[in-house]
């Protein structure tokens, strides 16, 4: 039976490819045909791709960062049908199609539908992808805006804008992947147990991905509902969050976008 949402009965597979030094390139396949997101560096892209006897058929740019857009021009050269899309208010090489909230990514070859969210903070035209790839295993690509543990650094935006994007990424089902581009998960656990020293699923998932990183596996994807008990920047309306936000600060609090600066402050002095 074919489901409504991907088309297909079969879950696509969903690859972390490295790069960099902590970058994940992400990539969706169905055994022909592939898109990948944010692919700042060709080179491990084009060997996987080469593995695994791909065809590429979209790029998906979730912001204009190099790390995120540097290898689009060499995918584009090998791959002259991929189709390039990113976010409608940065200017990313290549771009074919412009998005913004509302619009959706239809990838035909692939039989997924990715709804595009706003989600500003980290840059002013960060877009997010969500879609279903069955319906039991809902995906969200979120770039640099929500990392497991943690939440991008607010480079173009405000406090209140950022937060505002989080709250829109916990609204999605609890079930779904989070697939960020970043492996900061050990560093962002160390900095979340000061925070929430007494949050006994912190500490278990601390030393999950302690497992993890000790055989250089990716501790992602992880689940929003993960993210939900673990992550400070998703917390601010729990009170030991917000006083220990406060302690740090020095300042009080009046309200969740003052809490969540003072743990954006707290990360970025870590
Ligand atoms: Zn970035
Ligand atoms: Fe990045």
């Amino acid at each position: 039976m074919k489901n409504q949402l991907t088309g297909s009965a079969t879950a696509l597979q969903l690859h972390a490819i490295p790069a960099f030094n902590d970058n994940y390139i992400w990539l969706l396949h169905n055994g022909q045909s592939a898109a990948v997101v944010d692919p700042g560096d060709a080179n491990p892209v084009l060997q996987t791709l080469k593995k695994l006897n791909l065809d590429l058929c979209a790029i998906l740019i979730t912001h204009h960062h190099h790390d995120h857009v540097g290898g689009i021009a060499d995918l584009v050269a090998a791959f002259p049908q991929a189709v390039v899309y990113g976010p409608a208010q940065e200017s990313i090489p290549h771009r074919q199609h412009a998005l913004a909230e509302g619009d959706e990514v239809d990838l035909d070859r692939l039989a997924i539908r990715l709804q595009v969210l706003d989600i500003p903070g980290h840059t002013a035209g960060h877009i997010a992808y969500f879609g279903h790839n069955s319906p039991e295993a809902p995906i969200l690509f979120c770039g640099d805006t929500l990392f497991s543990g943690g939440c991008g650094r607010l480079f173009e935006g405000t406090p209140a804008q950022m937060l505002e994007s989080l709250e829109k990424l916990s609204a999605l089902p609890a079930n779904t992947l989070v697939c960020a581009a970043h492996e900061y998960t050990l560093s962002n656990l160390v900095w979340a147990l000061d925070v929430e020293p007494d949050n006994p699923q912190l500490h278990d998932y601390y030393q999950q991905a302690g497992d993890l990183r000790a055989t250089n596996t990716p501790t992602l994807p992880s689940t929003l509902a993960r993210e939900l008990q673990i992550n400070p920047f998703l917390r601010t309306h729990i009170p030991t969050v917000q006083l220990n936000a406060a302690k740090q600060s020095g300042r009080k609090a009046h309200n969740r976008i003052d809490v969540f600066a003072q743990l954006r402050e707290w990360k970025n002095n870590a």
